[in-house]
């Protein structure tokens, strides 16, 4: 293969798989440019702390950006930096891999008063992302409604039902254990709009929910009763039917009294978050599937009292500046990875990973995701137009002209490092630092004070 210069933009599992993949291939060189200082995307800022065995695929990610065919250009953001035709006058061909960066939204009455938050916000809070603001929980809250019953969710009850001494080995920044060391929480419940027969959790991830020492599941035998529907879909489903099992064990239970209770709810849909200032509940409606399984309201309301609410309801993309966009859908329209634009490809522009498909999925699911878009990139290489600009460092030299400070390998090296130092004071194998400009004076060799993550004057 002749010389194919290609740019990610996304250092997230899609990105990094799409990376691997065209460097099996003699001859190309990747540039993976990420608008974060730190690479790996959702596994370093979606999957949740304690998820340590998930986590750690970053090894894997960590070995594809080490290659020499590949270089890591962080802290460059698409749409703010550099344009879509930035990128193509400097790589033969480009491939989006931003994901499915904002909440989907309940569309309620009530849903921006203070103490209503997405999960998204929450995960980036907890996960130390630079966009949070290191203020943005308080934890005051007694009562937590988590409104979903996705692994999203679970994820958040997970964390709320936990102390801080349950994640204390874990990556969390130090903000955030303190935090949670002081967190008012009692009772978090989740809610499902739909029956426990329709609800999007795993098995692993569900009964993680009865390991936490301090919680105790509770749910209501009334919730796991099945119409003829619900029980033709276990049949079929071997998690579902596993699912079950795991919520009927609990329904069974007597209360154990632990000092957090983490309740989970079916058949109640969001009206309205209740309140004046600020959150005081959620008023939901019952629910049920009619004939056609459709979700409709029967009329009986419930309001769950809550000071917090927190919706977990899916993500969506956003779109691109430049790139076509799917409003409905929330994703790039595409052919295999291949960007369509008015139904026809857009010569060397591709994308991969939660803005190809939507976001479903685990991290695994990205790797033949990449597979099938660098698959139709190369047999498109023969036709695509040779990028004018080929001298590898002009980028570079374009953005650090833009005044903008590119996070190259060394860079996130010392932020690994400085990290891994930070962890060694807690006993543990990372502290994240959740501050952009910390991580960027720390990426540009300004020592950090360990005890304040700061950099020293
Ligand atoms: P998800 O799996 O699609 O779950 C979304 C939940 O929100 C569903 O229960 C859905 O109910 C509910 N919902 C949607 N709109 C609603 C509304 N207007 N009112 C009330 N409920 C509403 O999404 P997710 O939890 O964000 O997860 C995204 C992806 O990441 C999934 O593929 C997930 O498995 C993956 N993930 C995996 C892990 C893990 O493996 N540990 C951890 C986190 C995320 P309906 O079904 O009724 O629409």
């Amino acid at each position: 293969m002749p010389d194919l210069r290609v740019a990610v933009v996304g250092a997230g599992p899609a990105g990094v798989y799409a990376a691997a993949a065209l460097t099996r291939v003699d001859g190309v060189t990747v540039d993976v440019l990420d608008r974060l200082p730190a690479p790996y995307g959702l596994v370093r800022y979606g999957v949740a702390p304690d998820h340590v065995k998930m986590k750690s695929v970053d090894v894997a990610l960590r070995k594809v950006l080490e290659q020499p065919s590949v270089r890591f250009l962080g802290n460059v953001d698409l749409g703010e930096h550099l344009s879509l035709d930035d990128l193509r006058r400097h790589y033969d061909a480009v491939v989006i891999a931003t994901g499915a960066a904002v909440d989907r939204r309940l569309d309620v009455p009530g849903e921006d008063l203070a103490g209503s938050f997405s999960a998204t916000d929450f995960v980036a809070w907890y996960s130390g992302h630079p966009d949070a603001a290191l203020d943005r929980f308080t934890l005051r809250a007694r009562r937590v409604v988590v409104v979903g019953v996705g692994n999203v969710a679970v994820d958040v009850a997970r964390v709320l039902a936990k102390t801080a001494a349950d994640l204390s080995p874990t990556d969390v920044p130090g903000h955030v254990l303190e935090v949670l060391d002081a967190s008012a929480v009692e009772e978090i419940t989740m809610v499902g709009r739909r029956g426990p027969a329709q609800a999007k959790f795993t098995t692993k991830e569900l009964r993680e929910l009865g390991e936490i020492a301090g919680a105790e599941v509770l749910v209501d035998p009334a919730d796991l009763e099945l119409d003829e529907a619900a029980e033709a879909a276990l049949a079929a489903d071997r998690t579902l039917r596993a699912n079950l099992d795991v919520l009927r064990d609990w329904a069974a239970r007597e209360p154990a009294g632990r000092p957090r209770r983490l309740r989970l709810r079916f058949w109640l849909r969001p009206v309205e978050v209740l309140g004046v200032e600020a959150v005081t509940g959620l008023r939901t409606e019952r629910s049920r599937l009619n004939a056609e399984g459709r979700l409709v309201g029967t009329g009986e309301t419930v309001d769950l009292p809550a000071e917090m609410v927190l919706r977990s309801v899916g993500y969506r993309g956003l779109p691109l500046p430049g790139l076509p966009f799917d409003e409905r859908t929330g994703i790039v329209p595409n052919e295999a990875g291949r960007v369509l634009g008015g139904g026809s490809p857009l010569p060397g522009v591709y994308v991969a990973g939660w803005v190809k498909r939507g976001p479903t999925g685990v991290i695994g699911t990205n790797k033949s995701d990449a597979a099938e878009t660098v698959a139709s990139l190369l047999a498109d290489e023969p036709d695509l137009p040779r990028a004018p600009e080929r001298d590898a460092d002009a980028l570079v030299e374009l953005l650090c002209h833009r005044s903008v400070q590119v996070v190259e390998w060394a860079g996130w090296e010392a932020i690994d490092a400085a990290e891994r130092r930070l962890g060694e004071d807690r006993g543990c194998a990372r502290v994240k630092i959740a501050d952009r400009e910390t991580l960027l004076a720390t990426a540009a060799g300004t020592p950090l004070t360990a005890a304040a993550g700061r950099p020293r004057p």
